[in-house]
């Protein structure tokens, strides 16, 4: 059975690939974020809670994150998963991995991105209000999905200064979880670079090797 977490920095495809890999294996996908998000805009409790930690860049508690990933995964224990986004820290990591609430991830697929690349993807990401898809505009600046047709938005949380904030989290709070997997032999590391077919090349020749 997959039990699958993606690592890796903003805008570093995580969404997209989990999205291809859903559809691959056939997994339920939590994205903590997209989630949180979701709280946000509907003006719930929760989004309430979580509101200035998603604007300024902050990571959201521990404790808070973990108990909504425990719920979720309540639901979804016989099927297998794939989770976008958590864990992002070693506290997250280690829960996951030996309290009993939880089950413990068979795979840590983390993606590799310069700093650099990210910044110029994070100025052209919108994701599509219908569908939830991300894509990468071009210089038109479409406005509309070319999948469903919905409505393309920027994410609240998409400018240069946020997003280095995010990068100086993941740098500190996240990258650890590189070893963490390593060290536990579940680290399967990809190049996140280049094009999202590329890069799903290399992922999906992992679950079924081309010879
Ligand atoms: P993402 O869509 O994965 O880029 O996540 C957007 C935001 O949600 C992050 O910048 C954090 O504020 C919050 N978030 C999502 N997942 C986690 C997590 N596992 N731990 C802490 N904060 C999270």
């Amino acid at each position: 059975m997959h039990r699958i977490v993606l690592i890796g920095p903003p805008a570093s495809g995580k969404g997209t690939q989990c999205r291809r890999l859903q559809n691959l294996l056939n997994l339920p996908t939590l994205g903590t974020g997209k989630l949180l998000r979701k709280e946000v805009e509907l003006g719930t409790q929760l989004g309430l809670e979580v509101e200035s930690y998603l604007s300024s860049g902050a990571y959201v508690p521990d404790a808070l994150i973990m108990e909504l990933v425990k719920n979720w995964m309540a639901r979804h224990s016989e099927s297998g998963w794939l989770l976008d986004g958590f864990p992002r820290t070693l506290a997250q990591a280690e829960a996951l991995e030996v309290d009993v609430s939880f089950q413990a991830p068979t795979l840590a697929i983390a993606l590799e991105v310069p700093q650099h690349e990210l910044e110029q993807r994070i100025a052209s990401r919108r994701e599509c209000a219908d569908c939830g898809a991300t894509v990468s505009v071009g210089p038109s600046n479409e406005k509309n999905c070319k999948e469903c047709g919905g409505l393309l938005e920027s994410r609240a949380d998409d400018d240069l200064e946020n997003f280095r904030r995010r990068f100086a989290n993941y740098s500190e709070l996240t990258q650890p979880l590189f070893d963490y997997y390593a060290a536990n032999g579940k680290l399967l590391t990809i190049n996140g670079s280049g094009t999202s077919d590329e890069v799903f090349a290399v992922i999906n020749n992992h679950f079924h090797p081309s010879g």
